[in-house]
């Protein structure tokens, strides 16, 4: 098995890159690290069956070999990333996503879209179900991610209804974990770096917004089995234990052993009130489900944040 991870040198990327060649896979790993880090990747080199392209996927793309499988993970998606890069952002999502799909077609490879619990935008109806069509506010500021990925799934499907493309794709709900970037402004990085720095902690409006967050080993097992699973149409993947954002900066303060103060600042545009994946159809078709406990979870991060602060 030869498989292609674009964004292989990201957070989620990385982990996936390592979880394939674990399985026995070779990896052929594309980034252009507008967002991705070298750091990443760094310890995989020295590994035969892996191999690195640096490369801008919404430029098109050639590949030497047979390719059995296609991730397409390439793309900005913290909030701050993706509305400091709008234009590529935009342009992973439909170029990119063309690229890696027509590549999948050429190599009759079997392709997964990472798309996102964005595609939900503000959400009416809590918990998400995947039936559930969203409300997105297509010109404001989150519009360039979450048009991008709704066009990513839509070309996704008409690959796999025109071309019979054997195509997965995954809503991936907030992941955190070792590798995430510490300046890439989501709430997790955030906070805990300020914990660590004896900062305080920028909770915006009032923390009453709620997300669910999954441990990024979790996330790698669910995308590992929807790969192999004969079903095309969008699955959840997420943790469904939902917490307020005030409690989850509570406790950072606890576990970090920090004395900082919690600073409110404005609630930026879009941003949704409410955020928890009904997961009964990764259970049912995958037998999945996290397993990582968030505290347990947020305890490694911090660690892995530690160390990255030096
Ligand atoms: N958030 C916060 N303080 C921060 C960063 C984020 O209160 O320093 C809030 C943000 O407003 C949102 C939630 O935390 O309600 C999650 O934000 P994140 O950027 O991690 O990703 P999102 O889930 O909004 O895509």
């Amino acid at each position: 098995m030869r498989t292609l991870i674009t964004g292989g040198a990201g957070f989620i990327g990385s982990h996936l890159c390592e979880r394939f060649l674990t399985e026995g896979h070779d990896v052929v790993c594309l980034d252009n690290f507008i967002t991705g880090n070298p750091l990443n990747i760094q310890h995989l080199h020295g590994n035969p069956r892996f191999t690195f392209l640096r490369h801008n996927i919404s430029n098109p793309v050639e590949i030497d070999g047979p390719i059995d499988n296609i991730l397409h993970f390439a793309s900005p998606a913290s909030p701050v990333d993706y509305l400091r890069h709008p234009i590529p952002t935009l342009k992973v999502g439909s170029l990119g996503t063309h690229n890696t799909l027509g590549l999948a077609k050429a190599k009759n490879a079997s392709f997964l879209l990472a798309s996102t619990s964005e595609v939900y935008g503000d959400p009416e109806k809590h918990p998400q179900k995947e039936d559930y069509w969203g409300n997105v506010n297509p010109i404001g500021i989150r519009g360039v991610y979450d048009e991008a990925k709704r066009f990513a799934e839509a070309m996704t499907m008409a690959y796999h209804r025109s071309h019979g493309i054997n195509t997965h794709i995954v809503r991936i709900f907030n992941t955190y974990g070792p590798r995430m970037r510490l300046d890439d402004g989501r709430v997790v990085p955030n906070l805990m770096g300020q914990a660590l720095r004896g900062e305080p902690l920028t909770v915006y409006g009032d923390g009453g917004q709620t997300r669910s967050f999954c441990f990024v080993s979790d996330l790698v097992d669910g995308i590992f089995r929807l790969l192999h699973a004969d079903f095309h149409e969008p699955v959840n993947l997420g943790n469904p234990n939902e917490v307020s954002i005030l409690d989850f900066a509570k406790e950072i303060l606890s576990l970090s052993g920090s004395k900082s103060q919690i600073d409110f600042k404005p609630l930026p545009q879009d941003d949704p009130k409410v955020r928890r994946p009904d997961i009964t159809r990764a259970r049912t078709l995958l037998g999945w489900e996290p397993k990582v406990d968030r505290h347990e979870g947020m305890k490694r991060t911090l660690e892995f944040f530690r160390g990255a602060l030096g």
